[in-house]
């Protein structure tokens, strides 16, 4: 059974339709780290293929706050307006289904699903340090997460913490083999939004079997997606950013 990990999708239809493509042939099941709607313009499709096709999937801060949770009131001015406006297009099925996600730690065959950390689903991995203060609180030796926009993941062994980089600008792929006696931390990157300097779509397989991690990164119609956002009226920054992947 190969997992094809998906997180932050944010209503990015254009990302996620070229990841599909990308890792044809290389899953047989789907996971899901939340945020699949706020920022971008197609909250209703991806939402739609979400509940069909992930067999697991955990809320996001933003399927939260598009849902009506009191959260809203942290986001920043950008975010509030994709929310508010992700709010009013979603159908009345789609808004169910985010509002009824589980949150993390989700466990699924011996690793577990989180959004931002196994200690708090808003909590940010940013660094080896954040990693290193998960220790105490993470259960089994394997946690996706996601929540940071950036595709990375930690390593921990006897004290000792290590960084598994994404694929080089000029690569498709990074893979890791999962070492026995540690304990993993693992980032899939971003569909819809990457925030790593790399604006090519981010996601995982992950091999249990094999016991191998991919990174890849998928390129995408940055420009379609660009344009569906001015065409909803949502803020330029959230189109510009993602020809930066910043
Ligand atoms: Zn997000």
């Amino acid at each position: 059974m190969r997992y094809l990990i998906l997180s932050d999708i944010h209503g990015n239809r254009q990302a996620l339709e070229s990841v599909l493509d990308d890792a044809i042939g290389r899953y047989d099941r789907v996971l899901c780290l939340g945020d699949v709607v706020g920022y971008g313009a197609d909250p209703n499709s991806v939402t739609d293929w979400v509940r069909e096709g992930s067999a697991h999937t955990v809320r996001g801060n933003h399927d939260r706050a598009c849902t009506g949770d009191p959260i809203l009131e942290t986001f920043s001015e950008n975010a509030t307006i994709a929310a508010l406006w992700t709010q009013t297009e979603l159908n009345d099925g789609n808004r169910e289904y985010l509002a009824g996600l589980p949150s993390g730690p989700l466990a699924v065959n011996g690793f577990w699903l989180v959004h931002g950390s196994p200690r708090d689903e808003d909590e940010y991995i940013l660094n080896k340090n954040d990693a290193a203060h998960q220790y105490p609180f993470v259960q089994g030796d394997l946690t996706f997460f996601g929540h940071t926009h950036v595709q990375v993941g930690f390593g921990m062994r006897q004290g000792r913490v290590w960084t598994m980089p994404p694929p080089e600008l000029d690569e498709t792929e990074a893979v890791y083999q999962i070492e026995p006696d540690s304990v993993y931390l693992v980032n899939p990157g971003s569909i819809g939004q990457p925030r790593d300097s790399d604006p090519r779509a981010g996601y995982a397989i992950f091999d249990p079997e094999r016991k191998l991690i991919a990174f890849r990164r998928a390129h995408y119609d940055v420009p379609g997606a660009q344009r569906a956002i001015m065409d909803a009226g949502l803020p330029r920054f959230l189109a510009d950013r993602l020809g930066f992947g910043r």
